[in-house]
């Protein structure tokens, strides 16, 4: 079975010996409840390391009072599972107070990039994300570190904050995992009944029709913004948090499409919040 480590100190003897030998390390970050998209940054790192660490860690700093932190889905055993299939190394799986300690005090925050977007209805969820992921960084010392694209605004905010702290390892972008009918593959989506599990496919539906609009030629922001709204209210479960089209680097709003943009989307199917985005580049 594989090696699960629930203390920093025994994640960083085991790195520092790699290091010794010269050997290349990835980071898989993740809250647990593994699935094939968290596998796929596994696989990756597999394929781009000598050794790779994956973080199941359920980081209670990333989540909002009213949040789902309290029933967010754990299966510790399963996740191990994943872990060995998918050729993984050491799982650091911490308990809270190892990382955040009573007397611990100090955050990291990116500006800019976390006021839209998530950001804008989770105010404090990009501090809890960089603040953890520093401590990651610091504590398995990763050559790269792989991130998946469903996140976008988390990948373009780690990208940020690794540029503007000088953090000494690549991040990787990997794509998004979709079920077979196109709904984006989420630990949450264990929250939808039946008929929100159906429902849930409007998030893709509205995107993929946007697509085609922009690969047809259409460059209008509040246009495109205009018919994924329409296509999304036209299903009853579903309710908008957000629809943007933002520079996918810095994260800007846009109004019209002359660059490599990103289209997010943030959309309540009943109580479960689901997300979903598509960068679209320009020639
Ligand atoms: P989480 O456990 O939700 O924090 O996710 C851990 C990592 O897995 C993040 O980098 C996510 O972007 C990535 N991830 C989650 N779902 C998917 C997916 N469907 N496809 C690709 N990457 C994903």
């Amino acid at each position: 079975m594989i090696n699960a480590v629930h203390k920093i100190e025994e994640v960083k003897k085991q790195v520092n010996e790699w290091k010794k030998q010269n050997l290349k390390v990835g980071l898989v970050p993740t809250m647990g409840y593994l699935h094939e998209g968290h596998k796929s940054l596994i696989d990756r790192a597999v394929k781009e390391n000598d050794k790779v660490v994956v973080s199941v860690f359920l980081n209670p700093l990333q989540f909002g009072e009213n949040e789902d932190l309290d029933k967010y889905p754990r299966d510790l055993e399963r996740d191990l599972e994943v872990c060995e299939k998918a050729g993984a190394n050491l799982v650091f799986n911490p308990e809270v107070l190892e990382m955040y300690p009573e007397s611990s005090c100090s955050y990291v925050n990116v500006e800019n990039l976390t006021k839209g977007l998530c950001g804008a209805k989770r105010p404090v969820h990009f501090r809890g994300v960089c603040t953890v992921l520093t401590k990651l960084f610091h504590i398995v010392s990763p050559d790269k570190a792989y991130f998946g694209e469903k996140d976008a605004q988390q990948l373009a905010v780690v990208k940020k904050m690794v540029k503007d702290l000088n953090f000494n390892l690549e991040i990787v972008g990997c794509p998004i995992i979709r079920e077979e009918d196109g709904l984006a593959k989420s630990s949450r989506n264990i929250y939808l009944s039946k008929e929100e599990r159906k429902a849930a496919l409007i998030l893709n539906k509205s995107l993929k029709k946007a697509n085609s609009l922009m690969e047809n030629g259409e460059r209008n922001a509040a246009k495109l913004k205009e018919i994924i709204e329409n296509e999304i209210n036209s299903e009853t479960l579903a309710k908008i948090d957000y629809i943007e089209i933002v520079d996918s680097e810095n994260l800007e709003k846009l109004d019209k499409i002359e660059k490599t943009v990103l289209v997010a989307i943030a959309v309540y199917i009943g109580k479960t919040r689901l997300i979903d985005n598509f960068t679209f580049k320009l020639n």
